[in-house]
């Protein structure tokens, strides 16, 4: 992508609304522009990032054996009266009315709906299991939209539904989701914590949410300081062995971590002082097990082995999509801007051409442009005429892992700049080298 021709709208100044680092950055680099309160527009560059995102979240399910499907955004209300739910959900559901008078929301969430598709569709236990998911668009009238797309009220969430005929089953499948949750995060470069949770409007007694360590965190964590350093790794993981994967659950689970709504100060205490940490932490994920709450409310029966008619057993599993962004920030910021980790940059690398107009630098730039894309790595290149610090600064703040600067300087003894955004270290190298680096 040549700059000149891109839609990177980057702000000077910073935006008096934004509280938090992570929304002032986003604002800056161009990456959303709020529509009303807690609704946003996706950019290019934030657009970029969130369809990231989505690809890892769904390769991620693929591997576990989840199966995607879309449901719309739009629900009819008369779901909702069948699990109880349309009356206690409360002030938080966008109650919409059409032309002829039905009642209808806005999706906060899509139990009912899954479970309609389910009783018309599955019959028998040779069905089973099965899970579900899509990634839509949710809505939740939030009493305080704030911290930009941390906590908006049109966002985009990854929800998945687990369908099985026993508890035991269910338990596995709750575990399934633990552990590609685990890989998911791991991929865009985070640290996701699971703590146990209480449960909340969905309701359920296995619940762990997954929360990612940040001073700008809205829940209060308390966790052994032996739990960050846990790693999935590039371990297999065959999803079908309910042995490694309930191991790979207990490996995370069985030290203390937990928000300040299950904390158990006397539990926390036993841990050695030098080891009990308290913080701060962004809920990017919950997944839930409970059981035949909706089945038994809404009729999704299946037949058993023997013959008989049981509710199917059931779990919900979310990832917040868009709210990752802001997390992700958090967790990756100097004052200079963004630093993505490579698993979600929105480009690769940047190329930043010193003398635009320049015969020979242009030439440098296209050629190193090319190859790059030959490699499969579609830089960032910025080719407009403009001064170098305003490129660099502009560079910095979007926050692309490399940048490959190009000057008529280095070019005479044969040599581009490469520079890492994390570290801020440069080196010159051949344009060949630093190709095959970032590669
Ligand atoms: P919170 O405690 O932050 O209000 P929640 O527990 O109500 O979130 P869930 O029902 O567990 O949310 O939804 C699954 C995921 O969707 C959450 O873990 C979170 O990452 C994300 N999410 C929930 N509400 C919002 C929101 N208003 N804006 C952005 N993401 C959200
Ligand atoms: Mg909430
Ligand atoms: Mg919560
Ligand atoms: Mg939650």
């Amino acid at each position: 992508m040549r700059l000149s021709r891109y839609f990177l709208p980057v702000l000077k100044e910073n935006p008096a609304e934004a509280q938090i680092v992570s929304h002032r950055l986003m604002l800056r680099a161009g990456m959303i522009r709020q529509q009303a309160a807690g609704i946003y527009s996706w950019l290019p560059l934030g657009y970029r990032v969130l369809r990231r995102i989505e690809q890892i979240v769904h390769e991620e399910q693929a591997r576990a054996g989840h199966i995607p499907l879309l449901m719309p955004t739009l629900q009819p209300a008369d779901l909702w009266r069948e699990s109880g739910r349309y009356d206690d959900y409360g002030q938080e559901m966008l109650r919409i009315r059409d032309r002829h008078d039905r009642d209808m929301l806005y999706g906060p969430t899509n139990e009912e709906m899954i479970t309609d598709i389910f009783r018309a569709h599955v019959e028998s236990y040779k069905q089973l299991p099965l899970t579900l998911y899509h990634i839509q668009w949710k809505f939740r009238d939030e009493i305080r939209p704030r911290f930009g797309v941390m906590r908006g009220r049109e966002f985009l969430m990854k929800d998945g539904y687990s369908f099985d005929l026993t508890r035991e089953d269910a338990l596995h499948a709750y575990n399934r989701h633990m552990v590609s949750y685990l890989r998911t995060y791991e991929r865009m470069g985070l640290t996701a914590i699971p703590m146990r949770a209480a449960s909340g409007p969905i309701g359920g007694d296995n619940t762990h949410e997954f929360l990612v360590l940040a001073e700008t965190g809205e829940s209060e964590v308390f966790y052994d300081a032996r739990v960050p350093a846990l790693k999935l790794g590039d371990r297999a993981v065959d999803y079908d062995d309910r042995a490694q994967v309930a191991a790979i659950c207990e490996e995370f689970t069985s030290l203390y971590a937990r928000t300040d709504e299950t904390h158990d100060a006397a539990l926390f205490e036993q841990i050695p002082e030098e080891r009990r940490c308290i913080g701060r932490g962004i809920e990017v994920g919950q997944i839930f097990y409970f059981g035949t709450k909706y089945s038994e409310a809404m009729g999704a029966t299946v037949v058993t082995p023997d013959g008989a008619r049981v509710p199917v057993e059931m779990g919900s599993h979310g990832i917040g999509v868009s709210r990752l962004l802001g997390a992700l920030i958090e967790a990756n910021h100097d004052d200079r801007g963004i630093i993505w980790p490579e698993g979600v940059t929105p480009f690769p690398v940047g190329i930043v051409n010193l003398k635009q107009g320049d015969a020979a630098t242009d030439a440098a730039c296209e050629g190193l442009y090319a190859a790059l894309a030959a490699r499969g790595l579609e830089a960032l290149y910025d080719d407009r005429e403009d001064r170098a610090g305003a490129k660099f600064a502009t560079m910095d703040l979007i926050g692309l892992p490399w940048r490959i600067t190009v000057g008529p300087r280095g070019l005479a003894n044969g040599v581009v700049e490469l520079t890492c955004r994390r570290t801020g270290e440069s080196e010159e190298m051949s344009a060949e080298a630093a190709v095959a680096r970032v590669a």
